[in-house]
């Protein structure tokens, strides 16, 4: 779309074309300018001296209710229309029939194209669909124009161009300050060529297309689909109801009919739903226009003879990920050393994604709504990890209080770095063990980085979700093995493989189940197959020779259950023995305690562990049966809600009386509130997100524990309280200056 003419120009001989190809008296562009308000651009056929002056605001006549709808608008007899305003300026007294058609771009309204005639008439299908094609290479024309600034002049200044700076106020899911520029996990493709040379050539194309498209879903949903994620799974069956959709498919057809080419009729189509489904409100509604999006970059990918697999892994060295959702192998699929920030419409805090993201320390920014419709791959993109908050395309102003906020961060990590050697113990004495979360070798490191305590939570199955194939003996005992070494004299805790929910091997056919979290999971897999656990406490034991070793179950629900673990942790050492290989100096055997069943039977359980590790996540999880992967309600409850944090209390005195030492390695460990909130009911040994370490540690050394509990415990009451104390203790540590 070049040469020399200017815009206004090219939108002049564009109405003039029309007005004569179509037969028509009238021909007119109306775009929106900024303010919102849609101006006649160009006409043939009205009075010229109305160019840029008519201009009426979206729903307001028939122009503006062809903007506001973003459908066409076919009348035989206009001026009978209720919606219809009358504008002397514009000489339209004669003209009765009106068809007007939305100029869309990328789900947004950019104008309305409007044809006129003097007779009553209704216009054909034919002559729609003509004028939508139309709109549709008007369209480029409009972003052509914005592209390079709207210096061409006549469009100078069109506000819905996805070029001008935004900002999109999301969830702090992994915190940090980050820039860097976008990438699309799912990258929409652009068509090359809006007009078919041979329409019953393309005709045939899209066929083909379609054929192929269909395929690639059947497939993903009988086999491929099998090992993705529960939520993967859902779109993908949402996505095979759509290849079939007979609307969806009778929409391209007819848009090649009228002259496009397949690319071109998809992205029609595709700008035709997104105006719609943009302006819906329910999330359901939203997330299908996301299923009809990927679909379509899909069936052009097909049309363009690209093999049909998961989006392109190549990353820049500063990239940001754009996703609507990401799975934990999804997101370990990328280069952890370009990856430097990442973006979902949806997500929630303690998804697995979300976990990896603050073990990497990699920035994540969730449920930023509708972010996914203005960004494209480059864009410049600052991630505001603390507060939440990405900024698209930054304004220089933004660029430089962030780049600030930046140093002062920086700044707050040096503050942090000063306190590294230093124990943690509160303003009362009380000495608080501040420990990792790790599974993976490069979360190593951060043991000495951030002056941690030891590692109370090793997730042993990232290793296996990163690997093609199962891991071997060898290669578990060698991991295991650097993480003990690492940690020196540090304790290092490791979980057994907790697997199932959203945690899924690429080379095991799951099984497929109605709800995968309270599913064939973790320790229940490992008991009903006892040889995978067998195997991987082999690794253990081995790792772990001359050493501590420390090993936890996941999930248990049952004491019973625990003496079974036990069990078969104690025939690996036993055989250990029997082949006079190098024990374990030390052996600790705990459990995990993340179900509310568990936490009735912590007395007993106490008998066969050795110690207890609160798994919060999952324990809130369903103590408030809120799924946390599930954005719409994962937030909806409060740990620190007096109904939890009594629990908690519950399970944290019990085990004192007990003798038995317990910990807390849910995400709450790493949040300097809820840690404050910990420390005061009695918890001595906090695990979290290399992030959290810093900040909770700063937080502990101006903490009076038990004066903090005195004033929490008798508010804990269930019975007088409805509500969370979160105010509370936030008021206790902004009046005790406790940084949170
Ligand atoms: C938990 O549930 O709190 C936990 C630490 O385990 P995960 O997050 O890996 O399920
Ligand atoms: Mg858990």
């Amino acid at each position: 779309m070049g040469g020399t003419e200017s815009v206004q120009e090219r939108l002049n001989a564009f109405v003039a074309a029309i007005q004569s190809s179509m037969a028509v008296k009238v021909a007119s562009i109306y775009l929106l300018r900024p303010g919102s308000e849609l101006e006649l651009s160009a006409t043939e056929g009205l009075n010229k001296s109305a160019v840029h002056k008519t201009r009426m605001k979206p729903g307001e006549g028939l122009v503006g209710h062809v903007a506001l709808t973003a459908r066409p608008l076919n009348l035989a007899d206009a001026p009978t229309h209720p919606l219809f305003s009358y504008r002397p300026e514009t000489g339209e007294d004669p003209f009765k029939s009106f068809l007007g058609v939305p100029i869309l771009r990328g789900g947004r309204t950019l104008g309305v194209l409007v044809v006129q005639s003097n007779r009553v008439r209704t216009f054909t299908e034919a002559e729609v669909e003509d004028l939508l094609t139309v709109a549709m290479v008007l369209a480029e024309i409009i972003i052509d124009d914005e592209r390079v600034g709207g210096k061409k002049g006549a469009l100078k200044g069109i506000s819905l161009a996805p070029t001008k700076p935004e900002t999109v106020q999301g969830k702090a899911f992994a915190g940090g300050l980050i820039r860097g520029s976008a990438h699309l996990h799912l990258p929409p493709v652009a068509p090359a060529n809006l007009l078919a040379e041979n329409i019953p050539v393309e005709q045939h194309r899209l066929e083909e297309g379609i054929t192929i498209l269909r395929a690639s879903v059947d497939a993903m949903v009988s086999g491929e689909a099998a090992s993705l994620s529960r939520a993967s799974k859902e779109i993908y069956e949402t996505y095979r109801m759509f290849a079939y959709d007979r609307k969806w498919v009778g929409r391209l057809r007819e848009a090649v009919s009228s002259g496009l080419t397949s690319e071109a009729a998809v992205e029609r189509v595709r700008n035709e739903h997104r105006a719609r489904l943009m302006k819906a409100r329910d999330p359901y509604l939203r997330a299908r226009l996301h299923d009809l999006e990927d679909l379509a970059n899909r069936l052009i990918r097909a049309l363009s003879g690209e093999k049909l697999g998961p989006g392109n892994k190549k990353l820049a060295d500063d990239a940001i990920l754009f996703a609507r959702e990401l799975g934990p192998a999804e997101l370990l699929d990328y280069d952890r050393k370009k990856l430097r920030g990442i973006v979902l419409e949806e997500g929630s805090a303690t998804s697995h994604a979300a976990i990896i993201c603050r073990a990497l320390g990699i920035p994540l920014v969730g449920r930023a709504d509708g972010i996914l419709d203005i960004i494209e791959t480059g864009d410049p993109v600052l991630v505001d990890g603390e507060a939440g908050v990405v900024h698209v395309r930054p304004l220089p102003s933004i660029l430089d209080s962030f780049n600030l906020r930046m140093n002062v961060k920086g700044e707050l990590t040096r503050a942090y770095d000063a306190l590294k050697f230093q124990p943690t113990v509160t303003k009362d004495g009380h000495a608080v063990a501040l420990q990792l979360n790790a599974g993976l070798l490069v979360d190593l490191p951060q043991l000495d980085q951030a002056g941690a305590d030891g590692i109370g939570l090793f997730r042993t199955e990232f290793q296996f979700m990163v690997s093609d194939f199962m891991p071997k003996l060898k290669e578990q005992t060698a991991l295991y093995r650097q993480a003990i070494e690492a940690a020196g004299t540090r304790p290092v805790t490791f979980r057994t493989l907790d697997l199932g929910g959203d945690k899924i091997l690429p080379y095991i056919d799951p099984v497929p189940e109605e709800n995968p979290a309270i599913g064939w999971r973790a320790i229940r897999i490992a008991l009903d197959r006892p040889g995978l656990m067998r195997y991987q406490l082999r690794a253990l034991v081995a790792a772990g020779a001359g050493k501590h070793l420390r090993v936890m179950f996941p999930m248990v629900t049952t004491v019973d259950e625990m003496m079974q673990a036990r069990a078969l942790f104690d025939r690996e050492i036993e055989r250990a023995a029997s082949l006079d290989l190098d024990l374990p100096a030390k052996v600790e055997v705990g459990v995990m305690l993340e179900t509310p069943s568990l936490a009735w039977q912590v007395s007993a359980v106490c008998d066969h562990a050795d110690f207890v590790s609160v798994g919060a996540n999952d324990l809130m999880q369903f103590f408030f049966a809120a799924d946390r992967d599930n954005a719409r309600v994962s937030d909806r409850y409060d740990p620190l809600h007096p109904a939890a944090l009594s629990v908690l209390k519950f399970i944290s005195d019990r085990c004192k009386a007990n003798d038995t030492p317990v910990s807390v390695c849910g995400e709450i460990a790493g949040r300097p509130l809820e840690a404050v909130a910990l420390t005061a009911l009695g918890y001595r040994t906090l695990s979290m997100p290399v992030t959290g370490i810093g900040p909770v540690k700063a937080a502990l050394l101006k903490l009076d524990a038990d004066d903090l509990a005195k004033v929490l415990i008798p508010q804990m009451s269930i019975e007088s309280r409805s509500s969370s104390l979160r105010g509370v203790i936030q008021d206790y540590c902004a009046q005790n200056a406790i940084p949170i």
